[in-house]
């Protein structure tokens, strides 16, 4: 893999842990906000239906131990000191009731009206008591333990009743929260996932298209960085490179190959009779010709002006003789136009291979030798193939 696409695939991972990371990001904030969503609906739970339940009960708690000390004096015929200790504790449990009719008229939004009632027939339990109180400080008990059993119980089972109804709405309400609560996690949990995999594919999209993008820059950078910007084949610092790879293979494999110089002949006339603009389709024809010869294996490079490179990967140079022959004469017979005006144009070539080459005979002597051979086929009188000699 080269450079650049290692470091497209560098970004794309890049992009992939950014991904996860907000992902987990989304997650966290799910499982959280879950939880928070959890915390409220018990605390409403807490400070309403449970608030009402457990205030309902501990008041009739109250009423009871308030109607068993009522009873006690009465049955002990207590005197003026056990009465007052009875009276003490009374006041102590009215004061209890009272805190609770509190709680229940802060928490209770069912029905103000009841909790109205409950304490209207609270206020007419008192009375019996003061009733009681007083019989008992007479000391007509028999008047008192009357007033109990008949006044008090039934003012009492109105109270008991009440307080039921008053539960039983705390129930539902409780049930409710719970319900609706459920609901809303539920209801939560989806919205976050649905934001969490819109946000996700976002982000996948724009990290892909912005991988995509620079792996397109990247085989652009490497298009300009290897190509000749006029001929669009390799230019001299790749062809070199190719050059040297196969020197290298050759020699590691002991695989033959060719290598041509080639020159256009009297080019400068070219330029001179024609223009610089024909001299320039003159250098595209000539790479046309050569890639349309050649075969896609091998590689043609210009190393400067009017001066270029073959390079033909296992190919001897007897093989190499015969296509660069043929690619002389096909430009020879060619003429090519340029808005109306005939060019005609021919090629010099300088052609070696690894079987001239000696063992330790490296890039440098490989160019001597081509750029020896293409001197002596320019010298001859141009137009021509000549092969170097060992
Ligand atoms: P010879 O047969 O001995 O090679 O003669 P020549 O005229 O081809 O060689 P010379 O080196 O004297 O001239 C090469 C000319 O190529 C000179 C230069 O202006 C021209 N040239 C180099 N690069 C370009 C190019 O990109 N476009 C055009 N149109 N001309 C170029
Ligand atoms: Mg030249
Ligand atoms: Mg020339």
């Amino acid at each position: 893999m080269n450079r650049p696409r290692k470091r497209a695939v560098l970004y794309i991972l890049i992009a992939g842990f950014l991904i996860a990371f907000v992902g987990a990001l989304l997650f966290i904030w799910i499982y959280f906000s879950s939880m928070r969503e959890m915390h409220q609906t018990t605390r409403k739970l807490y400070e309403y239906p449970f608030a009402v339940a457990n205030a309902a009960l501990a008041l009739e708690a109250d009423l009871y131990q308030i109607r068993s000390h009522l009873l006690y004096v009465t049955l002990i015929q207590a005197d003026r000191q056990q009465l007052a200790n009875a009276e003490a504790l009374i006041n102590a449990c009215e004061q209890r009731a009272q805190q609770k009719i509190a709680t229940i008229t802060r928490s209770y939004s069912h029905d103000p009206q009841q909790v109205m009632q409950l304490k209207q027939q609270l206020a007419l339990l008192g009375n019996v008591r003061e009733q009681v109180l007083q019989k008992l400080s007479a000391a007509r008990y028999a008047e008192a333990n009357q007033l109990i059993e008949t006044e008090w119980t039934a003012r009492f089972a109105k109270v008991a009743g009440l307080n039921e109804i008053i539960l039983k709405h705390a129930h539902q309400r409780a049930i409710e929260y719970v319900n609706e609560s459920q609901q809303r996690l539920e209801q939560h949990t989806k919205r976050g996932l649905s934001y969490a995999a819109l946000l996700l594919s976002l982000f996948v999209g724009v990290g892909a298209f912005v991988a995509w993008r620079i792996y397109q820059l990247h085989i652009e950078a490497d298009k300009f960085a290897f190509t000749d910007f006029l001929t669009g084949i390799a230019n001299r610092r790749h062809f070199i490179h190719e050059l040297e790879s196969e020197i290298r293979r050759s020699q590691r494999y002991e695989l033959p190959f060719s290598f041509a110089m080639v020159d256009i002949d009297h080019f400068k006339k070219i330029n001179d009779q024609h223009g610089h603009h024909a001299g320039d389709l003159v250098l595209q024809n000539f790479c046309l010709r050569c890639v349309n010869a050649l075969r896609t294996s091998d590689i043609v490079g210009r190393l400067g002006g009017e001066e270029f490179g073959i390079l033909m990967p296992m190919t001897d140079l007897h093989e190499a003789a015969r296509v660069i022959e043929r690619l002389r004469a096909e430009i020879d017979h060619s003429v090519m136009t340029d808005q109306g005006e005939k060019i005609h144009y021919t090629a010099s070539f300088g052609l070696v291979s690894t079987s001239q080459l000696g063992e330790q005979q490296g890039m440098a002597h490989l160019m001597k030798m081509a750029d020896a051979a293409l001197y002596t086929a320019k010298q001859q009188g141009r137009n021509r193939v000549f092969i170097a000699h060992p």
